[in-house]
């Protein structure tokens, strides 16, 4: 009887951890989902680097990778 006792003990534990990763996992996919949405990529105006949308300054209809790059461009206008 204790062996049948001790399978059922791992049995249960193997499905608590069963469901621990399957929320672990989860949550982990919908952390990807969040970053592709933020992952939109732009190009420099100036230097023509890509970097992320949310860290472009935008200026102008234009985007660019950093304060330095957009007055070097303003200031050729
Ligand atoms: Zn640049």
């Amino acid at each position: 009887m204790t062996l049948i006792r001790i399978l059922l003990i791992a049995l249960v534990a193997w499905l608590i951890l069963r469901m621990i990763k399957t929320r672990l996992d989860r949550h982990t996919e919908h952390k990807k989902t969040q970053t592709d949405q933020i992952g939109a990529m732009v190009k420099c105006h100036h230097c023509g680097l890509h970097i992320p949308k949310q860290e472009a300054i935008e200026s102008a209809n234009h985007y660019y990778c950093s304060q330095e790059h957009r007055q070097l461009e303003q200031q050729d206008d």
